[in-house]
């Protein structure tokens, strides 16, 4: 198992996030986990930087620079940067083992089409790898939440993302429902972003959105309430402005999301065939990606749908660790990779 790995051809497994990418290597762990960010230089026609440093520049480029985020939705919207992301991904990650090709497993959105997973797998052949293989990551996801997938017993896995949040049952190692839905982290921060325009007349960026979310965002209300300063512009003197702001707006600004969210998990509930339903019944729903970390989302889906809800260890790296794991376990590999 450990034979191709020994200083020959190191192996990777990337998750292709709409937030976040994380890359693994076999025999190392994973090696990087940066955000899905491409800083683009439009005078110069370049790629100016990639991952945190280009994430930095997002809301104070000078005019000639635009961080682009090449997956924004779930799907690729932008083929060229998605490339030059993997590559530059790709590069760091196995800047020592070059001249080997390594064979990729990589995580797609559930819902991307046939041509853009054409389009992942020549971007990533291009970027010097020897054989590509794509999983759905739902899959990858409930792997590497220590899901047994490959029994004959319904297993739902919502993971909640920044562009979606893809619900899935996953029985015999194939997915018998999937549906993915165009809510996630990015639509929070953007429900924060505009929740401080309209109640406080702030302006605020996307980041500063996230961080007051990861703060103090919650699904339910809090044992203790909490408050955070806001730092933004105010709208009509333009000057810069603090705002304290309550536990209770933040989740009065996250509400239709989160009811989103709970909403399409029971709507699975209430699709899949009987028999699945009865062993989410009984073995209940792994929550994970990042969004599953929101405070109190997983009591939130507990009390709504009466099931055992379950955060999955680490949620931000389950999709790349499950994919790690199909590197060393060809004939898992075989039977979901494509
Ligand atoms: P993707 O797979 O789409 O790249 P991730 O699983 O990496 O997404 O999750 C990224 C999302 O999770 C972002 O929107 C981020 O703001 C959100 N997130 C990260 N940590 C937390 C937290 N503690 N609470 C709420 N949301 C979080
Ligand atoms: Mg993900």
């Amino acid at each position: 198992m450990f034979g191709r790995s020994l200083g020959l051809a190191a192996d990777l497994a990337i998750d292709l996030g709409t937030a976040n990418t994380c890359v693994f290597v076999s025999g190392r762990g994973i090696v990087l986990n940066e955000p899905s960010v491409v800083a683009f230089n439009t005078a110069m026609n370049r790629i100016e930087a990639v991952g945190s440093k280009a994430r930095d520049m997002i809301g104070r480029t000078p005019r000639d620079l635009v961080a682009v985020r090449p997956l924004r939705d779930g799907v690729i919207a932008d083929f060229e940067a998605a490339e030059r992301m993997l590559t530059d991904f790709i590069r760091r990650a196995t800047r020592r083992t070059m001249w080997v090709r390594p064979r990729v497993v990589i995580g797609v959105p559930a819902e991307i089409t046939q041509v853009e997973r054409r389009a992942v797998k020549d971007s990533t052949l291009r970027a010097r790898a020897g054989e590509v293989y794509l999983v759905d990551e739902p899959v990858a996801a409930a792997i590497g939440s220590g899901l047994p997938i490959t029994e004959p017993i319904g297993n739902m896995i919502v993971d909640i993302g920044g562009g979606t949040t893809d619900i899935a049952v996953i029985s015999l190692a194939g997915m018998v429902y999937r549906k993915s839905v165009r809510v996630g982290g990015d639509e929070m921060d953007q429900a924060i972003v505009d929740y401080m325009k309209r109640q406080h007349s702030l302006l605020i960026g996307e980041r500063t959105a996230e961080q007051v979310k990861i703060t103090i965002g919650s699904a339910m209300p809090l044992a203790v309430p909490m408050q955070v300063e806001v730092r933004g512009r105010h709208l009509i003197s333009g000057l810069p402005t603090r705002v304290t702001v309550s536990d209770g707006e933040i989740r009065e600004a996250l509400s239709a999301t989160v009811d989103t969210i709970v909403h399409s998990v029971r709507d699975a509930l209430e699709r899949i065939p009987p028999e699945l339903a009865s062993d989410v019944y009984d073995h209940g729903v792994v929550i994970t990606g990042g969004g599953s970390m929101l405070h109190s989302l997983a009591e939130r889906l507990r009390t709504e749908t009466e099931l055992p809800v379950q955060m999955a260890e680490d949620p931000l790296t389950s999709v790349v660790r499950g994919a790690g794991r199909m590197l060393s376990n060809f004939s898992l590999l075989k039977k979901l990779a494509s």
